[in-house]
């Protein structure tokens, strides 16, 4: 940790405060300068690579997957704050996980899951922009499974 004010290597922790379990405050002392000043020390968060359709990496993009299901719920009654929802739910599995690579279309189905239950048509749009269903046949495999997971669900009704 260096001096903010001289940028000396040098600094001895003079307190340490909890405040939650993921977050430390500490105030140092610059040994050189002999200014004090607050730290605010918090776990960095990994997010794990995200392996795309044609297997090349890529890091985790928050705002790429806030703007694919934007993009699917245009038009639709789903607010941002509903999206913004969405996400921070998936970024907090993708915590719990904690695993290094994860594929796309786990995190798809992440976001499937959760779409499906709000609104279809977000959900199949979804399905084409960010599952990259760029041919009929795969769409009307997507559309077949919700056609026959809504079946299971009127049938579990009865
Ligand atoms: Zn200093």
């Amino acid at each position: 940790m260096k001096c903010p004010f001289c940028g000396g290597n040098k600094t001895r922790v003079i307190d340490t405060e909890k405040e939650e379990d993921t977050r430390v405050h500490r105030r140092r002392m610059c040994v050189q300068c002999g200014k004090r000043f607050n730290t605010d020390e918090r776990p960095l968060l990994n997010y794990p690579m995200i392996i795309k359709k044609d297997l090349t990496r890529q890091d985790y993009n928050r705002e790429k997957l806030m703007r694919g299901i934007r993009i699917a719920c245009a038009k639709s009654p789903v607010s941002i704050e509903k999206i913004e929802g969405i996400v921070e739910e998936i970024e907090r599995e993708l915590q719990m996980q904690g695993k290094n690579e994860i594929s796309s279309r786990t995190i798809g189905d992440m976001v499937i899951a959760r779409l499906k239950t709000i609104d279809q048509i977000a959900y199949v749009r979804f399905a084409i922009v960010y599952l990259q269903l760029d041919d009929l046949l795969s769409l009307r495999n997507e559309i077949d499974r919700l056609l026959s997971e809504n079946k299971m669900e009127e049938l579990n009704e009865v």
